[in-house]
């Protein structure tokens, strides 16, 4: 089999199981990778070890294949790829691009861009530092398939942001951007609570000399307070004793506009029904929306 022009990936943490939130972000990114008859593939963001669940990363395997969710290739694990990141780090470290940072969460407090306090400091880079990227005064841009133009400018909107964490543990923006270009990630479908942080993950691209993927961030299913459904906000887990009514359910909130009949097709049947209309524009350009009922 050759190589298609599409490549896809679902890269859920495993923290717990798949809630409706993160199947429908799984079922979406599918549905794209299919449509385009593109590969989909799977990663486990399992490098914030203090926040891994045992058994999580069965649970959410069980969960994608009880949906008819099934990936191609082997399911890549970040945890098994740690030189990688070390040696991209010292690459980025050779040309200047990091700092050492001692800055302590209460010291930072809520400011939201980083000051740069620790940028001249010429701190030694040692156990108890984290690495910080000097970003530039500069706009990123990208064209979002579905949210549209995006542009951000990272030292004013971000600041020099972590590479790798004062615990030593890889930052997520850094390890993704990585995991991306060695999965030859083409398309990345994901939620919109992660549109900030791509013009973060672009910039870095463009320094590793990567090319970067099309992204389309759906809009993220919320509850009735706004916020998002997660494991910390306590989601209730997949229900999968009925997963034709979760799946047809899910299309639904994905706008699909399956036709009633559908609710009595077997899991194999919805999906082609959904692969062959897949229409991401019917989705809302907006960053989160309610489910009618949960
Ligand atoms: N592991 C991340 C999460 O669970 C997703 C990362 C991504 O799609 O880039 O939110």
């Amino acid at each position: 089999v050759s190589t298609p022009s599409y490549i896809g990936r679902f890269a859920p943490s495993p923290t717990g199981p798949l809630h409706l939130g993160s199947l429908s972000t799984a079922l979406a990114s599918y549905l794209d990778a299919r449509y385009h008859k593109g590969f989909w593939r799977l990663r486990i963001d399992d490098l914030d070890t203090p926040r891994n669940v045992t058994g999580a990363t069965d649970t959410i395997l069980h969960c994608l294949q009880r949906f008819g969710l099934q990936w191609d290739c082997e399911v890549y694990f970040q945890s098994q790829h740690l030189q990688q990141y070390q040696q991209s780090l010292a690459k980025l470290q050779r040309q200047q691009w990091l700092y050492a940072c001692r800055c302590s969460r209460k010291k930072l407090g809520n400011s939201l861009v980083y000051p740069g306090y620790c940028r001249q400091a010429g701190f030694p880079d040692d156990n108890t530092t984290a690495l910080r990227l000097k970003t530039q005064d500069l706009t990123i841009e990208f064209d979002d398939a579905l949210q549209g133009k995006v542009c951000q400018n990272l030292a004013l909107e971000q600041g020099d942001f972590v590479l790798r964490r004062r615990d030593q543990i890889i930052a997520y923006q850094f390890a993704v951007v990585i995991d991306d270009n060695s999965q030859a990630i083409s398309h990345v479908v994901r939620g919109a609570d992660l549109l900030d942080s791509t013009p973060k993950q672009i910039y870095l691209q463009q320094l590793l000399g990567y090319p970067t993927p099309h992204y389309l961030h759906l809009p993220l299913i919320v509850d009735e307070h706004g916020d998002k459904l997660s494991k910390q906000t306590l989601a209730a887990p997949i229900d999968d004793s009925h997963p034709t009514a979760t799946l047809f359910f899910l299309l639904k909130l994905l706008q699909q506009n399956p036709p009633e009949n559908l609710l009595s097709a077997s899991i194999q049947q919805q999906l082609n029904w959904a692969i062959a209309h897949w229409q991401p524009q019917a989705l809302q350009k907006v960053r989160a929306i309610q489910p009618p009922i949960l």
